[in-house]
């Protein structure tokens, strides 16, 4: 999931304050699952905007921000406040703004969170990254945990020199993440795969802007 964080209202405030009336919308997914983008999320937010003189239109949180068709869809049931909108102001990550903004053609699109990390929800309200959308998984070799993301340094073939009774030096809170690989590959009786050096990256892999385009795909296989 995408985790995100609500910026600081009054910032908010301050990115729409030449609009009068605004349009807020969520997101059912990760936006929601971090507090950001739900039903309660906007509910605040409208309040809020309220009690600082702005009038807020209607409200919208659809099933998957991210996609924009889908999103317009939703939206159509909502196009009278939608129109008397002068801006909307998006409860979801980056990508869901940027959903807001292709399907807002002629309306300012203000984000209200800060997108942070693609990771995991660990318990209620607790999330750590997980992944760093590299574009070439390896995690296939070190037992399932992923040192480009785990490892500050991203160290492909671990343990740096720094590690100290586990801990990582970057920081004593932190386990070593090739001590958390060897202690998952000791348990599995696959420590074998540690004699294998990993090559390095194709960092190329995870170029932005990333894309994937599978109708292409099934288009050449016809
Ligand atoms: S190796 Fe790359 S794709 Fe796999 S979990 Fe780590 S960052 Fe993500
Ligand atoms: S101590 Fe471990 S986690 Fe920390 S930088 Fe070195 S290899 Fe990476």
């Amino acid at each position: 999931m995408i985790i995100t964080k609500q910026k600081d209202r009054h910032k908010i405030l301050g990115h729409v304050k030449k609009y009068k009336s605004l349009f807020l919308l969520g997101c059912s997914e990760c936006a929601s699952l971090c507090g950001t983008g739900s039903e309660e999320a906007l509910s605040d937010m409208a309040k809020f905007l309220k009690e600082h003189g702005k009038e807020v239109t209607g409200t919208l949180v659809p099933k998957t921000g991210c996609q924009t068709l889908g999103t317009k869809i939703e939206l159509k049931s909502d196009k009278e406040a939608c129109d008397k909108a002068d801006a909307v102001i998006s409860m979801s990550c980056g990508a869901g703004t940027q959903s807001a903004t292709e399907i807002f053609q002629d309306k300012p699109v203000c984000p209200a969170n800060d997108s942070l990390c693609l990771g995991n929800m660990t318990r209620y309200q607790m999330f750590d990254e997980r992944c760093s959308l590299c574009g070439e998984c390896v995690i296939g070799h070190t037992g399932g945990i992923c040192p480009v993301t785990n490892c500050p340094k991203g160290i492909l073939n671990g343990p740096c020199g720094g590690m100290t009774e586990g801990k990582c030096e970057v920081s004593s809170e932190l386990e070593c993440a090739w001590v958390r690989i060897y202690t998952r590959h000791k348990k599995l009786d696959s420590l074998d795969e540690m004699k294998e050096t990993l090559d390095a990256k194709d960092w190329s892999a995870g170029q932005k802007p990333g894309f994937l385009n599978l109708r292409k795909k099934k288009e050449e296989t016809k």
